[in-house]
């Protein structure tokens, strides 16, 4: 007789592994399948995210910004280093030991909540069975009560650029460049693409960044869009928008990409390219004709807002369903699911996801943009505050960038919050903390900020809503 599991969840990204880990300390017997080895044969847990995404793609970000900081920005502390040097092989192993420490901690958490590793490829079967094939073709199949489908994503590939070993890269060959590039591509002006262009850019690679919209950043606040293209332009990022790659070539080691803009067919020949245009659902394998669930036209796991699919009892979570494709937006389904399981009332807020991108100076948001809420007729009121004005942005020399909170003109209520800030990404929470508290712009102007503090840009930015921020000149006409 096959084992049975309360829960099965299939894939150890971070919307698999926290599911997995929640329902164990609900008191579910949970097993978590993933199919995913290391270069030795191993299984590891944490899917892209730890792998191949936020983790890794961090550690080289922070690496890169000590040493274009080093180079070109301690100066004006008085700190003099000479002949600096980037050892790049270091950069990227000390990377990976990351990466490995981080995984071996998710498989210990597992050890520690009792939750058992099933490796091997995970099926869906009709009737909440779970198939799972070992890489030695060994085939088990278990009974669960309730199955959790975390499968994630993979890059899209598009046939104009097809990877080719070393010179072509998707996301995951991007992060293991151990050279510095003279010449890097990159197609997709995205959160990888700038990311990733960000890292080289400060090694001194010459970057530049095809874009088929014409638009930067389009998901963007408009003033985050515009200063984050300024910030990355003067960083010599060259970002060519409207630009549609249709083809490539490997000529004497190099890649030349040929790409067509409003002026014609153009060319560029760089050492490395990089496609970053997305990323789509991975569900290759994974279901069965007759489990029940069902594929919407995209590929996405079709669920419902508590990420129920149509077959009772099993559920999806994470990159297979819609909604933006974030570990952090991952892992909340995943607890969700796990709460929804063992019978809690639970629910997901889906207008309260920080989105953030960790370029130098970070961009972050959470809520609507100004277009959006203009486009919806919604009366609104803004309030800007500049990090130049912020005394301690001045003591850290980080005086690029703004926050910007939108609130709703007669509740006042805050229905965005919108930064550019070398720590944007710690600010953000600030915003959304207070989005999901359903604050008002006031709740924020009457609160005591400790001084002197990069977060009381957030309080000035509230104050700012009616023109009573104190380090601008921001009277609102009465
Ligand atoms: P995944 O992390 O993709 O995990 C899915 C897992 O399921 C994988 O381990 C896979 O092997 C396994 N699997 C799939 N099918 C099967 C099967 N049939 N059987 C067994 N196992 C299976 N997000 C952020 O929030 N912040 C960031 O800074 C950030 N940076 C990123 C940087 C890069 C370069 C990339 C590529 C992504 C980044 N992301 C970031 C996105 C983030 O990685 C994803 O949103 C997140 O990993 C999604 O989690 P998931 O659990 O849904 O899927
Ligand atoms: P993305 O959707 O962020 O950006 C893709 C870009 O490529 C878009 O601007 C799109 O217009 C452009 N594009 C699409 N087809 C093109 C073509 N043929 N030629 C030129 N440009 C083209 O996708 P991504 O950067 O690949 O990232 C994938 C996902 O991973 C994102 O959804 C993101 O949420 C997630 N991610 C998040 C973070 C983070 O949270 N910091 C970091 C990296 C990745």
């Amino acid at each position: 007789m096959s084992e049975k599991f309360d829960v099965i969840v299939i894939g150890a990204g971070p919307g698999g592994y926290v599911a997995a880990i929640r329902a164990a300390q609900l008191g579910l017997k949970t097993a978590c399948v993933e199919k995913w080895v290391n270069d030795k044969g191993a299984t590891v847990l944490g899917g892209t995210c730890l792998n191949v995404g936020c983790v890794p793609s961090k550690a080289l970000l922070e690496s890169t910004h000590k040493f274009h900081d080093t180079q070109h920005k301690n100066a004006v502390h008085g700190i003099s280093a000479d002949n600096v040097t980037m050892d790049v092989k270091k950069m990227v192993a000390r990377k990976d030991k990351i990466v490995g420490n981080l995984t071996m901690g998710i498989t210990g958490l597992f050890k520690a909540n009792g939750v058992t590793t099933l490796a091997g490829m995970g099926k869906l079967l009709s009737g909440k069975k779970v198939e799972v094939t070992a890489a030695d073709g060994t085939v088990t199949v278990y009974d669960a009560q309730n199955v959790i489908l975390a499968s994630g994503s993979l890059p899209v590939n598009i046939p104009p650029a097809p990877l080719t070993d070393g010179l072509i890269l998707d996301n995951e060959g991007a992060l293991n460049i151990d050279e510095t590039p003279e010449t890097l591509g990159v197609i997709g002006a995205g959160v990888i693409g700038l990311e990733m262009g960000s890292v080289w850019a400060r090694l001194g690679t010459k970057v530049t960044v095809l874009e088929a919209l014409d638009s930067f950043l389009a998901v963007a606040d408009k003033d985050v869009a515009k200063e984050g293209a300024k910030l990355l332009k003067k960083q010599g990022l060259d970002i060519k928008l409207g630009s549609m790659v249709s083809g490539t070539e490997i000529v004497d080691g190099k890649v030349k990409v040929f790409y067509k803009d409003s002026k014609g067919e153009q060319e560029i020949t760089v050492d490395k390219l990089i496609v970053a245009v997305g990323r789509r659902p991975q569900t290759q394998g994974l279901l069965a004709d007759d489990c029940g669930v069902k594929l919407d036209e995209r590929g996405f796991i079709e669920v419902d807002i508590q990420c129920k699919t149509a077959a009772a009892g099993v559920y999806a979570i994470g990159d297979s369903v819609r909604g933006p494709m974030l570990a952090h937006k991952a892992s909340e389904e995943g607890v969700m699911v796990a709460d929804i399981i063992v019978g809690h009332h639970a629910q997901m807020n889906y207008d309260v996801i920080p989105s953030i991108i960790y370029t130098h100076p970070e961009m972050a948001w959470v809520g609507k943009t100004e277009q959006e809420l203009k486009e919806q007729g919604v009366k609104i009121k803004v309030g800007k505050f500049p990090f130049a004005a912020s005394g301690r942005a001045m003591a850290s020399n980080e005086t690029d960038g703004f926050v910007k909170i939108i609130a709703d003109e007669e509740t006042d209520r805050v229905l965005g919050v919108h930064m550019v800030g070398a720590i944007a990404s710690e600010l953000i929470s600030q915003g959304a903390i207070a989005m999901e508290f359903c604050s008002t712009a006031e709740d924020l102007q009457l609160m005591c900020f400790a001084h002197p503090t990069v977060s009381e840009a957030v309080h000035e930015a509230a104050l700012a809503v009616d023109g009573h921020a104190i380090h601008i000149a921001n009277r609102k006409k009465r």
